[in-house]
């Protein structure tokens, strides 16, 4: 029975891959994992370091980690000595304190006489005195060792960091590996009721792995909230009634859904229809669609971004005023 988590399907290649030239002795000592939000980039990651760190699967041309050797079994109970996990921790950047330990620590000997695996994520999460520091790893990387970095958004990270990294852009799933991957993977109940596989997959942009994380955690019930209070409010629903509701919500993740209710919005006046995400709320996209004028719809993604801002910015705005201004603006769109 395997204690580790088993590779997406769609990643199985690439881990293979990887544990080929792992096997061969020709892995890079610093990985960039790269890929969009909540495709399972970090559970990549923490595969292949277990199959670095494995006893077996080399001698057993196993593509995974055994699950059951003496360093899977150490990996399983999170206190593997040579593995080190590092993101951030009471705040939303990782700190140079803590690349510095990560430093201290690859210079030190592998305690079970194999390799030191660090899995560091989000990698964009570092700040520039973070990344600068990580440098110095990365240009002495010394002997087994592997740093595997993890990001959404590699546009991020500092050049030269991205430069001393292999880069590695895990592939998506096909919309039927996604759905049949869907069907067996995510136990009854979990999905949404009420809403067929292939919408769930549209709504993620053919993200499977989104709409599983996402049924788990409620999101398609917020979701509903938040698109039911929109369409009121373009409605004609009182703006300070409906920003007053919103403003309850988990603002970032409001603006996120409203942000890409307006693309499709935008998509539906240019004609493109058939590439909208939220299609089960076509009614919506299709009046709006037919009322706004482009610069409006221009003017309200601005105002949009303003205010996802000031919500990851430093100070604590008023989020309630933020979302009167903003229904206000929707009510006459
Ligand atoms: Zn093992």
């Amino acid at each position: 029975m395997s204690a580790q988590p088993t590779p997406l399907p769609w990643h199985e290649p690439a881990l293979a891959e990887l544990a080929n030239r792992f096997d061969a002795n020709r892995l890079a000592h610093a990985l960039l994992l790269a890929g969009r939000r909540l495709t399972g980039k970090t559970t990549f990651a923490r595969l292949l370091a277990a199959r670095v760190l494995c006893r077996e699967a080399s001698t057993g041309g196993r593509n995974a980690a055994c699950g059951t050797c003496s360093e899977c079994q150490l990996i399983a109970a999170g206190t593997h000595p040579d593995l080190l996990e590092i993101t951030p921790v009471d705040s939303k950047q990782i700190k140079v304190e803590q690349i510095r330990s990560l430093l201290g620590w690859m210079r030190g000997t592998p305690q079970r006489g194999g390799y030191r695996v660090v899995v560091l994520w989000p990698a964009h999460a570092m700040n520039g005195i973070s990344a600068n520091a990580l440098l110095k790893g990365l240009e002495e990387p010394g002997r087994d060792s592997l740093l595997i970095l993890v990001t959404d958004q590699p546009g991020a990270l500092l050049p030269t960091v991205r430069s001393r990294c292999q880069r590695l852009n895990l592939p998506l799933a096909s919309q039927q590996e996604g759905l049949t991957w869907l069907g067996h993977a995510v136990p009854a109940g979990v999905l949404p009721v009420g809403t067929d596989q292939a919408t769930l997959m549209q709504i993620a942009d053919g993200n499977p792995v989104e709409v599983a994380v996402r049924s788990g955690d409620g999101f398609y019930e917020r979701r509903d909230a938040v698109f039911g209070l929109l369409r009121e409010g373009a409605a004609g629903a009182p703006p300070l009634a409906v920003a007053a509701q919103l403003a309850r919500m988990d603002g970032l993740e409001v603006i996120e859904l409203w942000s890409g209710l307006l693309l499709d919005v935008a998509k539906v006046a240019a004609g493109a229809v058939s590439h909208c995400r939220n299609v089960d709320q076509r009614e919506l996209l299709e009046v709006l669609g037919d009322r706004a004028d482009p610069g409006a719809l221009a003017d309200f993604s601005d105002e949009l971004i303003r205010a996802q801002q000031s919500l990851l910015g430093p100070s604590n705005p008023n989020l309630q005023l933020r979302f009167e201004h903003l229904c206000r603006a929707w009510a006459t769109l």
